[in-house]
């Protein structure tokens, strides 16, 4: 019988035909890209990625912890893991703010930089908006891979829908997030966090300070930065 009223296969499917345009965009930057259809599958592939040994630096990620890497690492007990972002069982965060600073920047000196990204447009382009800042330092320079996992809801035709999507959409709610899960009082107080929109804030606690655009990388970086696109709705 057919349930008309699931369209699970018919989003399946764009998802799909959208990631194989953004891989093969990806791919012509410089950025090695592929296609999963599952989760399960990302995380098999980046842990193939992780050799034994290695140091794996994390940024701030929903999509990350969606996709279990850090627990299968944690459970491999094969590499050393620089992780600011733990957090105890109410939410607060486990490390103090400097020892969290100090990760922050150890973050550059890792073999692996791991997170997700906040839009890939349907070019080959990541874009991304930091708050801190360490995330997209990290992407840029320093670690000496970058692994980034990303699901197909993130992809977007080019970097005005991307940033657009940010603004309105991932910001306000990573802001709420922090607030009402990670006890960070300063983001109540931000306008996007009261309205749900974005008024390009200049808030003290503004959580958009650093847009970085990767266009590619040069050849001698390439495939530096590697992209694990998965065909589900993941992360904002
Ligand atoms: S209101 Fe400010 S913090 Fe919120 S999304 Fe806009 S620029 Fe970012």
């Amino acid at each position: 019988m057919i349930v008309d009223m699931d369209m699970s296969l018919e989003k399946k499917w764009l998802g799909e035909e959208r990631a194989k345009v953004a891989v093969k965009s990806l791919c012509r930057r410089n950025i090695q890209a592929e296609y999963f259809s599952t989760r399960y599958e990302a995380l098999e592939a980046v842990l193939k990625r992780i050799p034994p040994g290695v140091t794996v630096a994390r940024g701030d990620s929903i999509t990350v912890d969606q996709v279990g890497v850090i627990p299968e690492l944690n459970r491999r007990q094969q590499n050393k893991i620089i992780d600011p972002f733990r957090w105890d069982a109410e939410g607060y965060y486990i490390d103090s703010v400097e020892a969290r600073e100090q990760m922050y920047r150890e973050a550059f000196s890792a073999d692996i930089f791991l997170a997700g990204t906040n839009g890939v447009t349907m070019d080959g382009k990541l874009v991304n908006v930091d708050g801190y800042g360490n995330r997209v330092a990290a992407m840029i320079f320093g670690p000496k891979k970058v692994i980034l996992i990303v699901g197909v809801n993130k992809i977007v035709k080019d970097v005005d829908e991307a940033l657009e999507r940010i603004h309105q959409l991932v910001a306000p709610l990573n802001a709420k997030r922090w607030w009402l899960k990670h006890h960070e009082e300063d983001k109540a107080d931000l306008p996007c966090v009261k309205t749900g929109r974005c008024v390009e804030c200049v808030h003290d606690s503004r959580i958009c300070s650093f847009t970085v655009i990767i266009d590619g990388t040069k050849a001698s970086n390439k495939d530096r930065i590697y992209v694990a696109l998965v065909g589900e709705e993941l992360g904002i």
